[in-house]
């Protein structure tokens, strides 16, 4: 069901809301075997949340614009009482003791979350294979990655485990997993959702964000969990639009869409390629100006991204030691040996890469000739962006260069996962908003995403245009069959 649905049958009274968590919760419990979305699954507390929302629709009281639907949030997001582990060793027992602000704000809105997922550890990945706990499977082919960092979430909205789950996106880790999934994913422009309580990769980079299976839903998933906090001093201090479903429906005739060729040159799959520049020709019928331009970004996108992120990470990281909180090895000797230790076995091999590079690249003699170019690139790429969104309301790119590949098939090479996120990283570099939607599926049935990114707080209008497509495309509601190998 969609939020909407959901929302309608309860002050209907078709069903109760304890009856709704129950009948996900099953599921969850189905099927999750197969696909491994999910960490911890948070039966009892979701039922009994249900009850509340229950006797306040028998008392007639307003329930959230969230009441009573199961949400599902990627275990890098703090929940008070509830394990917060990034998928990490040294965070196997982190329990915290304070709720991330996106968290107080979904508890408001009533909404009941249902569990935490899976995610690449301290989402750093573009697979979901580099969790500590488990492989997280495609539902659409569960031989395949269901693309990451958010790879748990995504995953459980294509499952039909919940309407709506919430993701970090660092450089791709929301809209990448939509794209594998055939779900929507929004990574919101920076600031716009408060980062307080999600465990920092990249905190310059770093937003959540929702997924979900359609348009509306997403909308909805933002507005829930957006505005001001005095706990993030980079969260946004103006006035925000609150209300992104009136209009939703509107046409977008004369809205103006710049796709960048850069966009599908070499390394672009040719069936993300027909499917990505099908979907432009509908926009054109809809009544859209398209027109084709240059827009100056390359792989130099992904050597700034990886430069500026891992470096910000490797500070961030730095509190994983050992004393404070987390995992502590058993054995040392000293004080300096127990950090040592620690961090040498409570980390994966990812994870002590970007830590290696980033402290590589913030070292002197080499700050200026990577740090300090990456920086001056970011600002080129804002530059870029900023000229583009002179003429065009939207620019739109696939989603990803790859379809959802085998479990396995790039562990081994490093830079070829890093190629997954050529499309989604620059955006990050540039604080904007972009949204993953569904254009179609390949020759063995693998859902292709595209991608819509636009102007600082368009979110609105980012809604509105994805509607369109999404209503003239008509795949929304084609569900995945859990089987293997295609
Ligand atoms: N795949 C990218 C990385 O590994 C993006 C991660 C993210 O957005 N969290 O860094």
């Amino acid at each position: 069901m969609t939020i909407q649905e959901i929302k309608q049958g309860l002050e209907k009274r078709k069903f109760s809301a304890k009856e709704i968590a129950k009948s996900y919760i099953d599921r969850i419990k189905e099927l999750d075997t197969k696909t491994q979305a999910f960490l911890t699954i948070q039966e009892d507390e979701a039922l009994k949340e249900a009850d509340i929302i229950d006797r306040k629709l028998a008392k007639g009281e307003k329930i959230g614009v969230l009441g009573g639907v199961p949400v599902a949030v990627k275990d890098n997001i703090c929940t008070r009482g509830i394990k917060t582990t990034c998928a990490s060793k040294i965070l196997e027992d982190f329990v915290p003791p304070y709720n991330a602000t996106a968290i107080e704000k979904l508890k408001e809105a009533g909404a009941i979350i249902v569990g935490k997922t899976n995610l690449d550890e301290f989402a750093m990945g573009s697979s979901t294979e580099n969790s500590y706990f488990q492989k997280t499977r495609n539902p659409w082919d569960l031989s395949r990655v269901p693309g990451g960092s958010s790879g748990g979430a995504a995953a459980s909205i294509a499952a039909g485990f919940v309407p709506l789950s919430y993701g970090s996106d660092t450089g791709g880790s929301i809209r990448q997993p939509a794209a594998f999934c055939g779900a929507v994913g929004l990574k919101p422009t920076y600031g716009l959702v408060s980062r307080y309580g999600l465990i920092a990769f990249a905190s310059s980079l770093d937003q959540i964000g929702p997924i979900t299976k359609t348009v509306k839903d997403c909308a909805i998933g933002l507005s829930a969990i957006q505005g001001t906090d005095k706990m993030d001093s980079t969260s946004v201090q103006k006035e925000i639009e609150r209300d992104y479903l009136t209009d939703i429906e509107g046409d977008i005739r004369g809205l103006k869409i710049g796709v960048p060729k850069e966009f599908f040159m070499d390394g672009l799959d040719s069936e993300i390629s027909k499917s990505v520049k099908e979907a432009i020709v509908r926009f054109e019928k809809m009544g859209a100006e398209i027109e084709e331009f240059s827009l100056p970004i390359n792989r130099s996108g992904l050597s700034a991204y990886y430069i500026i992120s891992s470096a910000e990470a490797s500070s961030n990281l730095a509190r994983y030691d050992g004393v404070r909180y987390g995992f502590r090895a058993e054995e040392f000797d000293g004080i300096e040996d127990l950090m040592v230790k620690t961090r040498n076995q409570g980390f994966g091999n990812e994870v002590k890469r970007r830590i290696m590079l980033g402290t590589y690249v913030l070292s002197s003699g080499y700050y200026d000739a990577y740090y300090k170019k990456a920086m001056q690139y970011r600002k080129k790429i804002r530059a870029s962006f900023k000229e583009a969104f002179e003429k065009y309301d939207f620019i739109l790119g696939p989603t990803s260069p790859v379809l959802p590949f085998k479990i396995g098939e790039k562990t081994n090479n490093p830079m070829e996962m890093y190629l997954a996120d050529v499309y989604t990283v620059n955006i990050n570099l540039a604080g904007l908003p972009a949204i993953s939607i569904p254009c179609g599926f390949s020759e063995s049935e693998l859902p292709i995403g595209m991608q819509l990114i636009g102007d600082y707080f368009s979110e609105k209008k980012l809604f509105k245009a994805a509607f369109a497509i999404e209503q003239d495309l008509k795949i929304w509601d084609k569900a995945p069959k859990f089987e293997e190998g295609r």
